[in-house]
């Protein structure tokens, strides 16, 4: 970013207002007069916001920044609509659910807590990306609608994960949002088939993936029709086993705070262990999270994929209890 200065204009006093707005400014000078600072900060050029302040500082003549990125991304205004039930930094919420359905009994005990609970929103994989290709893999389509019908009883939205393009319409059908794992955030073809669909998505971030490579992949979805994308930190790879992945609160202030989106975090995958899930959820929502997405099952010790890390009915039960006590939760 390049901002001009008006002939004669107080270089000193422009730039420690700068400062104020958190940015670090370079300057040159021609000799002649004509004073121009250069911000490197890439945050500066997303932010409309910070553009406008710096255009109203006085004796600034002109704000040139470079072209946008991901322009609609950066339109994005933090609040994210599902089937008339809003999100944003202001409206909190919890989506909860079990890594995969397994059962058309297993998903109606969830759906059921979660709506005794105040809870607006359940998860639950149908088509799961497995590590292993022997793992349990999902019941699929069949999942997908036992998904829904439990939601359905019980005045709840749904969240899946949509693993192939040739998933993408019956899960359009079927889910109110639409997720995109991690291991899928950089899968072209799959994000121009989501945004075509017109549902919105929660974006997962690629466990090695830059917060740049992310805003372009919600680029992509909102470029083909996505009339939201919700961006869900999940954890990035880390160097250091005690947590399964490395849940990144820095970057849901940025995309929060800096970036003006909608953000998730998912401390169940983030961190692998539910001991720190609380105390995640908190620093998450803190840092400017809109919502916390949480595995849970109603017998974690039976679960077909990923029971280390989901909470017990009862476990759930107190998890919402105490993140409610903060009283941003949308119900
Ligand atoms: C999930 O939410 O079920 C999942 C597989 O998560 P991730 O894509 O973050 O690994
Ligand atoms: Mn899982």
């Amino acid at each position: 970013m390049i901002v001009s200065l008006k002939p004669g204009a107080n270089a000193a006093a422009i730039k420690s207002a700068l400062a104020k707005l958190g940015l670090w400014a370079e300057t040159s000078n021609d000799g002649k007069g004509h004073v121009q600072f250069r911000i490197l900060e890439a945050s500066a050029q997303a932010n409309t916001q910070t553009r406008n302040a710096i255009a109203a500082l006085e004796g600034v003549d002109s704000v040139w920044t470079a072209e946008a990125a991901h322009p609609l991304v950066d339109a994005q205004t933090g609040s994210i609509c599902i089937s008339g039930f809003t999100i944003s930094n202001a409206q909190k919420t919890i989506i909860a659910g079990p890594c995969s359905v397994e059962s058309e009994s297993q998903i109606e005990e969830i759906a059921a807590a979660a709506a005794a609970l105040g809870l607006r929103m359940i998860r639950g994989g149908a088509f799961k990306p497995r590590t292993s290709p022997y793992s349990f893999q999902g019941h699929g389509a069949d999942a997908l609608l036992w998904l829904r019908r439990a939601a359905d009883r019980h005045g709840l939205l749904v969240v899946s994960e949509v693993l192939s393009e040739s998933d993408v319409s019956r899960a359009a059908e079927l889910a109110h949002l639409l997720q995109v794992g991690s291991r899928n955030m950089q899968n072209f073809a799959l994000l121009r088939a989501l945004g075509k669909t017109g549902r919105p998505v929660l974006l997962k971030r690629g466990a090695a993936s830059t917060l740049e490579e992310w805003l372009l992949a919600g680029e992509h979805l909102l470029a083909n029709g996505s009339p939201g994308v919700i961006f869900c930190e999940r954890g990035i790879r880390g160097f250091d086993p005690s947590t399964r992945n490395l849940l990144d609160i820095g970057a849901v202030a940025l995309l929060a705070h800096v970036h003006g989106q909608c953000v998730f975090a998912d401390p169940s995958h983030g961190t692998g262990r539910k001991d720190i899930l609380l105390p995640m959820a908190k620093a998450a929502l803190a840092a400017g999270a809109a919502g916390i997405m949480v595995e849970v099952h109603p017998r974690p010790g039976e679960a077909l994929s990923d029971g280390p890390q989901a909470l017990s009915i009862v476990e759930f039960t107190h998890f919402v209890h105490e993140l409610s006590q903060s009283g941003e939760l949308a119900r």
